[in-house]
């Protein structure tokens, strides 16, 4: 849209007065950000209004991405970007005295996803309103975000995410669109004069679902999606029922927080609640909001898109089979093809423990109409399959078996489209995982490498580079970030690569200067900035990279004139809360910080930042100040992984096991271009068919790792005891589940090539560049169009404003 300077600073101050009743000198950071944000939404109104109209009119198909968990980041700056209205906003409060970066910093950054799975959400969301797709999402509004973490003497302790504390401006509460959920109780189905049945609830707990809004801005294309979150309140009570608190407790529980824990049982039945309060209120809108338009359902499969993000949502697949077959009388055949036409997922992870299950009589009580229809599609798989694979594959792969339910085979069963996240995933799922139902249904599986908005990650998160892009390139790659493979034909301009240089030190010296005042911690910036950004989990090895620390460590203290760069090694991670070995790895980290950060030894050649609390908002401060991106799961573990992509955008090279996407980054950057190393995903399977890892062989054969390893139980780290024992212990009693010794040796080898090359500041940046120019195939925006082209059948032609 068209905005002058002095049109924004009129509007500006007009809305602070409307707000406030008083002028701009009497306001806070915060409270500009809410009127910017009112007045944003305001100049977007119209899109919005229009675009929504603009669907029902051309009665286009929409698709409807559920996910448990949405991180979008803030979203001024994304608006504003998105808007075009950076630059006019930009100058108009500098010329009021004020700073976008402040008012920004102002904005809560919502906490609604754990990692990477909700991060992918968002980026989804910014790429389908970009491309112009009728793209709507459909998730919870937790009350409460992933908790906030601070370090107490080393260790991790949670706080209370109060993000909406002081109200989300961004969004709309639609209580006209709210919806009854039911659970619980008892239901049983009567005959009905024309001979169908029709099932009767009594006794069962009514959850009212109300939906939040939230734009969801394209990039300069006038398109405005819409995000619905979903909040649990108390019915409305026509005959005055009272509800206790504690029927109250029950229902607030629901969206109040972000269940965290993806490791254990507890909560199970509050997770499963959560996961079909979301799910059949998002169906339940859905329907209605298509029978305003069309006369039966027909037409559903041609209309509508339900797209499952890891198997959480998967309830909408019972749900639109009961909606179906309840309200709008279809026979089980018809429901079972219109929902199977409908819906598709993504599977995100290989590792067991993260494919859900729910035992049969917990789902049973909370969900018993949902649970007859289950029951009904695991009778129909069985009785179509059995003859064709044998009894022996059916009972493996149905959706009801072991006393449990279990989620992903009936996500599988009830979709037409079953994608992986990078092409080493997608086989893992074909020929391990899923491997039985891949044999059944071998047309339906496919891969979609993920991808990540450059918007966000390169535009907004790091401004001097995107400037230096447009200085060579002009701005269409803002658009069509695959364009940034020309900047490939600078490689050999000296005068650039010292540009990017610079662009780099600025953005390490922003960095340096949040960790001076959060930690405390003096840092140089001509140092290598080693970072490792992901959850923190045991097959993401952060031990690896502390070990690394170590080995640095008494590599100064034994060797003090050997002198290699200097570097800072930063973490950002939270551990779930009941993650106890997770939690024992943070505390490590902390305490080999303290150890290392004090030691006059070695003064500024070697320094540990671990930044507490990482999310979005610090994610686009770490990684435009990244030379070395760590992606070092073990093989085959990391589904695909995103961090690894964002890092490559912004010209930091990757020290990278061939797992996950990684295998895709060091192939489109070129092998010399990263840091390569340790077990391939088919060595890991090796020892797991031969039985034959022996870590303590490793540890005997190699001193070096030795004398590192010993640091946990021997006192050399003071800050550790339990910790480094319960360790020390993971790997040599335990065996190293996974295979840290395995792949020591190859990854410190290429941790001293990196202290080697980066002292060839030309040659270092070259590299840094072929990843920033390779970096446009992983923008989220091609993903998502071949979401759209292969999986959900939707033409992307954008609309024009
Ligand atoms: C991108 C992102 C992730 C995912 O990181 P991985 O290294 O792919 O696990 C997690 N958290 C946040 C805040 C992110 O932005």
């Amino acid at each position: 849209m068209k905005l002058t300077t002095a049109q924004f600073k009129t509007d500006f101050l007009a809305e602070i007065k409307t707000l406030y009743a008083t002028d701009l000198s009497d306001t806070s950071a915060f409270g500009q950000f809410v009127a910017l944000g009112h007045l944003l939404r305001r100049y977007d109104g119209p899109n919005w209004t229009r675009t929504s109209e603009r669907y029902r009119q051309d009665d286009v198909k929409q698709v409807y991405y559920f996910s448990i968990e949405f991180l979008p980041g803030r979203l001024l700056k994304s608006n504003l970007l998105n808007l075009g209205l950076m630059q006019p906003v930009r100058q108009g409060l500098q010329e009021l005295g004020l700073d976008l970066e402040n008012i920004s910093a102002a904005e809560p950054d919502p906490g609604l996803g754990n990692g990477g799975l909700g991060r992918l959400a968002a980026c989804y969301m910014d790429s389908m309103a970009s491309l112009g797709l009728a793209g709507n999402g459909n998730g919870i509004r937790y009350r409460y975000g992933l908790f906030k973490q601070v370090f107490m003497n080393g260790y991790q302790v949670e706080l209370p995410d109060d993000w909406l504390r002081n109200g989300d401006v961004w969004e709309i509460r639609r209580e006209n669109k709210a919806c009854l959920v039911r659970f619980g109780g008892n239901v049983w189905m009567t005959p009905q004069a024309d001979g169908s049945l029709k099932p009767t609830y009594e006794h069962t707990d009514d959850v009212l679902a109300v939906p939040y809004d939230t734009g969801m801005v394209g990039d300069h294309n006038g398109v405005t999606n819409t995000l619905r979150l979903w909040s649990a309140e108390l019915p409305p009570s026509a005959d005055q029922t009272y509800y206790s608190q504690a029927q109250r407790d029950r229902i607030d529980e629901i969206t109040k927080v972000l269940y965290p824990d993806d490791s254990n049982s507890a909560g199970q039945a509050l997770r499963l609640r959560q996961e079909y309060f979301f799910s059949s209120a998002g169906v339940q809108s859905i329907l209605r909001h298509y029978s305003l338009r069309h006369h039966g359902v027909r037409e559903l499969g041609q209309k509508i898109a339900i797209h499952i993000n890891d198997t959480h949502p998967t309830l909408v697949i019972p749900e639109l089979m009961r909606l179906l077959m309840d309200d709008h009388h279809c026979s089980w055949d018809v429901a079972w093809e219109l929902t199977r036409e409908v819906m598709s997922y993504t599977n995100h992870t290989i590792m067991q423990e993260a494919l859900e299950t729910w035992p049969i009589d917990m789902f049973k009580g909370l969900l018993p109409r949902l649970y007859q229809i289950v029951v009904e599609i695991d009778r129909h798989y069985r009785a179509d399959k059995t003859p064709i694979f044998g009894e022996a594959l059916v009972n493996r792969t149905a959706p009801l078996g072991n006393g449990q339910v279990r989620m992903a085979y009936l996500a599988v069963i009830g979709s037409h489209s079953v994608n992986g996240v990078a092409p080493l995933h997608t086989e893992l799922l074909k020929t391990d995982v899923l491997r039985d139902l891949y044999a059944v249904y071998p047309e339906r599986f496919n891969n979609k490498t993920n991808g990540i908005a450059t918007r966000r990650w390169v535009q907004i998160a790091n401004e001097p580079l995107a400037a230096l892009i447009d200085q060579k390139l002009g701005t269409e790659w803002r658009h069509e970030p695959s364009q940034l493979k020309l900047l490939g034909a600078y490689a050999t301009e000296p005068a650039f690569l010292k540009q990017l240089t610079a662009v780099k030190t600025k953005n390490k010296q922003a960095l340096a200067k949040y960790i001076q005042s959060e930690l405390g911690l003096t840092l140089r910036t001509d140092a290598i900035f080693d970072v490792q950004i992901k959850r923190l989990h045991a097959y993401k090895r952060q031990l690896l990279h502390v070990f690394e620390i170590i080995r640095e460590y008494l590599a100064i203290k034994e060797h003090p004139a050997q002198v290699e760069p200097p570097r800072v090694h930063i973490f950002g991670a939270k551990a779930a809360p009941s993650y106890h070995y997770a939690k024992s790895i943070i505390k490590l980290i902390n305490a080999l910080a303290d150890l290392v950060n004090h030691d006059p030894d070695i003064g500024d050649r070697l320094k540990v930042a671990f930044i507490p609390n990482y999310g979005v908002s610090l994610g686009e401060l770490i990684i435009p100040a990244a030379d070395v991106s760590e992606q070092i799961s073990t093989a085959s573990k990391e589904a695909s992984g995103t961090s690894n992509m964002k890092l490559m955008a912004n010209g930091a090279l990757s020290l990278a096991t061939r797992d996950g996407a990684n295998i895709d980054i060091i192939q489109a950057a070129g092998e010399a271009n990263e840091y390569p190393f340790g077990l391939s995903a088919k060595a890991v399977y090796g020892y797991y068919e031969r039985g034959d890892y022996h870590a303590a062989d490793f540890y005997q054969a190699d001193p070096e790792l030795k004398r590192v390893l010993d640091t946990l139980i021997d006192g050399t780290i003071p800050g550790v005891s339990t910790e480094g024992r319960e360790i020390y212990d993971s790997l040599l009693r335990y065996n190293d589940e996974f295979f840290v010794l395995a792949d020591y040796e190859s990854y410190i080898q290429q941790q001293r090539q990196i202290s080697h090359d980066f002292q060839d500041q030309r040659q270092w940046q070259q590299k840094a560049l072929a990843n920033i120019a390779a970096a446009g195939v992983f923008s989220a925006d091609l993903a998502v169009a071949r979401y759209a082209d292969d999986i959900w059948q939707m033409p992307h032609t954008p609309l024009k404003a």
